[in-house]
């Protein structure tokens, strides 16, 4: 299987933009300098110009009444704040809702909100496809199209808040309070453009996410995890799947690179490093990685680590080659990593009526216009 797409470098480059979200604060300042802001004002228009874009989520610089009507006129010249195509709303019996969103370049990618009675968490993806070909995942059997932007990150996050009508943020309880890095693509192998994502999100004049409301999921890309307790701090996800290397080896092919020990020593220096637990993911899969035998090495492996299980039932697509291990299974294999002191959560399928559950993604959008242009 191919691994030598995984090298830890960025792979591909976002489409060529003249935005202005994705852009830091620094940057700002230098766009507003651009536009003849003399310089002892500069720092205050930025700051405006922020709390426009990312506290208000206005796309009309019109609309900016802080600022200097010559300077929203410049704006809205030279800069672009657009969103991107909502081509396609869909919402789950359950309350979750899937946009499939269209860039410049005609690329899409889909973006999924989980409401639960006390949160929200959307679901956002950083590539348009995989390089990683996970044998379980429908989006890994999709080539790696290219990289996201920032701004196409932080878009995802911005058309929810437009649907979900909460601008400005909201001071108290919100319908949008968590965001997880688990939709389409590998977010370490587009760390870069992530990462500049994750930092805006999490500024408190904005979008105001805590660190600790955003989830990255990795499948594991051992170099980069340092830098992302470093540069983010956010919760980590693992997506482990497999007690022993041959059979991850298959599963999540880039452990041929990184093997279970190496991951486990990045995530026990994560924990120390951010002072946080582990979240791992493990697909239940029928006959292959659910036996008991399987839950008590998980829990042997993961000793010292403070951690959490997420038990996922694999949700089956056209082709696959597995099943979803039966109920009693999972529940058998959740109360032997509880027993050890370990909460071992089912996560319950969503959205899977409207194609949106783990696995799904884009693939339905593609069998559409593929069945459209058979038509
Ligand atoms: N590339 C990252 C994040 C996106 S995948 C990663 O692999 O962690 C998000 C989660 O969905 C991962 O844990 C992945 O293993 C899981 N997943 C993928 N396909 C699935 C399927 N068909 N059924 C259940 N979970 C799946
Ligand atoms: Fe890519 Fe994650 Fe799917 Fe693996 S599970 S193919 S890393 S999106």
């Amino acid at each position: 299987m191919a691994v030598a797409a995984a090298e830890p470098a960025d792979v591909g480059a976002p489409a060529a933009h003249a935005g202005l979200i994705g852009l830091s604060r620094p940057e700002l300042a230098q766009v507003v300098r651009g536009l003849g802001e003399r310089e002892r004002t500069v720092p205050l228009r930025a700051r405006q110009l922020w709390h426009w874009l990312y506290h208000r989520g206005v796309t009309d610089p019109a609309l900016m009444t802080t600022l200097p009507v010559a300077l929203r006129e410049r704006l809205a010249e030279r800069y672009r704040i657009a969103r991107p195509v909502v081509v396609d709303d869909q919402a789950s019996v359950d309350g979750t809702r899937k946009w499939l969103l269209r860039f410049a370049d005609g690329r899409e990618v889909e973006t999924v909100y989980i409401p639960e009675p006390a949160r929200g968490a959307l679901c956002i993806s950083t590539q348009v496809g995989c390089s990683l070909s996970c044998s379980f995942c429908h989006t890994g059997t999709m080539p790696l199209v290219r990289n996201l932007g920032a701004d196409e990150i932080l878009a995802q996050v911005m058309v929810a808040r437009d649907a979900l009508g909460e601008w400005p943020t909201p001071s108290g309880a919100r319908q949008l309070s968590h965001i997880v890095v688990m939709g389409m693509g590998e977010p370490l192998l587009n760390f870069a453009q992530t990462a500049r994502a994750l930092r805006i999100a999490m500024d408190a004049d904005g979008l105001a996410f805590a660190r600790r409301r955003i989830t990255l999921s990795t499948s594991g890309i051992v170099p980069k995890i340092e830098a992302c307790g470093r540069e983010l701090g956010v919760s980590l996800a693992i997506s482990l799947h497999a007690v022993r290397d041959e059979l991850r080896d298959q599963l999540v092919p880039i452990n041929r690179k990184w093997n279970i020990a190496a991951l486990l020593e990045a995530c026990r220096a994560y924990a120390r490093q951010c002072d946080r637990a582990i979240t791992f993911e493990y697909v239940m899969l029928d006959g292959l990685n659910d036996a008991d035998a399987d839950a008590r090495e998980l829990v042997r492996l993961i000793r010292g680590i403070p951690a959490k299980v997420n038990l996922i039932p694999f949700n089956p697509w056209p082709g696959a080659p597995y099943r979803c291990a039966p109920p009693e299974r999972i529940a058998a294999f959740a109360a032997i990593v509880s027993r050890a002191g370990y909460p071992a959560p089912v996560r319950t399928p969503r959205g899977s009526d409207i194609l949106a559950a783990c696995g799904q993604l884009k693939t339905a959008s593609e069998r559409r216009r593929r069945a459209s242009i058979a038509a």
